[in-house]
């Protein structure tokens, strides 16, 4: 029997590496998507990847609880993938509201409609290191205490402690991927990775001079979104729902990572690298790395991608882009 998946966020950078292997592997695929009155739906991730003419298309929006349930009575999915989020952490002081509903509040729409509507549908949630915030522990694995750093991460907060619970009250094949960061050529412009392997290629092809950044010292643990959302869908195959650490082990700052970026292109980070206040965050995650050991030992999963490889992949697709290729 061909499995069924329903993918919120499918727009997204990790929607479209999701849809990819899911389809690769046999998965009838369906991607709620939100309306837009400006424009045709975003498919320009999923075309990057040459599956945009593979998956079905949903109507919806997370924060409207009677389409979700009619998207679950329409689809009928087996697994069902939480990845829509007002996503970035500096809007979320912009936005705070909108924040909550989207990325916390609306978590309780989507387990609604499961449970209302096909109870055992698996389900993943897509949660994040940002909950770590002032990290309690150098290293963070699933017992690590949490003290979230933004409305973002608050929200996030909101919707993994929610998938723990409906899991708990109901007996839901719900699990939680407290993922690590992780980019791709895909990657929102405005996080920093992306951020900078533009603005690198831009200076590169002569567009630009400069690259104007806020705090270079933050140390990320940043992987590669294609090995992650493999982990996603391995938490979803297993007999038992649980929540997994997903991360590389290693943490580089902002700084090695940009210069990893120029280096690629043979320019002096220095030449080019402006320190702008503007980008300074009223809060700041300095530091984050996690202990992947429990993915590793119950999922056979790890990341196959460095930092190194995955920035170069980046820059070099940037400056495709640039050239029209
Ligand atoms: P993106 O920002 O690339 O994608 C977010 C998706 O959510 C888009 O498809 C967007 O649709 C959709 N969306 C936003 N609001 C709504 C709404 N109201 N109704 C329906 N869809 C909506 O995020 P990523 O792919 O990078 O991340 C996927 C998930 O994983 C997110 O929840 C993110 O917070 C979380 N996460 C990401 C990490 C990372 O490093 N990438 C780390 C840890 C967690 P549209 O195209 O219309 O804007
Ligand atoms: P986040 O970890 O989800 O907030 O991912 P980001 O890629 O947005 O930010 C990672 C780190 O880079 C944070 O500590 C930011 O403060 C830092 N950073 C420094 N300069 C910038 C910048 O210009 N843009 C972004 N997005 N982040 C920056």
């Amino acid at each position: 029997m061909t499995k069924k998946a329903l993918i919120t966020g499918i727009t997204g950078q990790d929607g479209a590496y999701l849809a990819q292997l899911l389809l690769g592997k046999g998965y009838e695929v369906h991607g709620l998507v939100r309306r837009s009155s400006t424009s045709e739906v975003d498919l320009s991730r999923l075309q990057w990847l040459g599956v945009d003419k593979d998956v079905n298309i949903v109507d919806g929006n997370l924060l409207d609880l009677s389409g979700l349930i009619r998207a679950v009575q329409g689809v009928m999915p087996d697994e069902f993938y939480n990845l829509a989020a007002q996503s970035f952490v500096a809007s979320s002081w912009q936005q705070p509201i909108l924040t909550a509903q989207v990325t916390g509040m609306a978590v309780t729409n989507v387990l609604e409609a499961i449970r209302i509507a096909k109870p055992d549908t698996r389900f993943y949630q897509a949660s994040s290191s940002e909950m770590y915030g002032l990290v309690q522990q150098p290293i963070q694995s699933e017992n690590t205490s949490f003290y979230p750093r933004s409305p973002y991460a608050v929200a996030k907060l909101y919707g993994h402690w929610l998938t723990v619970n409906y899991r708990e009250s109901f007996g839901l094949h719900a699990s939680s991927g407290i993922l690590f960061n992780h980019e791709s050529p895909l990657r929102g412009v405005e996080f920093v990775t992306r951020k900078v392997t533009r603005g690198v290629a831009r200076i590169k092809v002569g567009m630009e001079r400069e690259l104007r950044l806020g705090n270079i010292s933050a140390q990320r643990d940043w992987g590669h979104a294609r090995d992650y959302v493999r982990a996603m869908w391995l938490m979803l195959q297993q007999d038992v729902p649980d929540d997994y650490v997903v991360a590389t082990g290693r943490t580089s700052t902002v700084r090695k990572m940009c210069e990893i970026a120029f280096s690629h292109v043979g320019l002096d980070i220095d030449e080019h690298l402006v320190i702008d206040p503007a980008f300074f965050r009223p809060a700041e995650v300095e530091i984050l790395l996690g202990d992947p050991t429990k993915a590793k030992t119950n999922l056979e999963w790890e990341a196959t991608v460095t930092l190194e490889e995955m920035i170069r992949e980046m820059v070099d697709a940037d400056i495709a882009r640039l050239s029209g290729r």
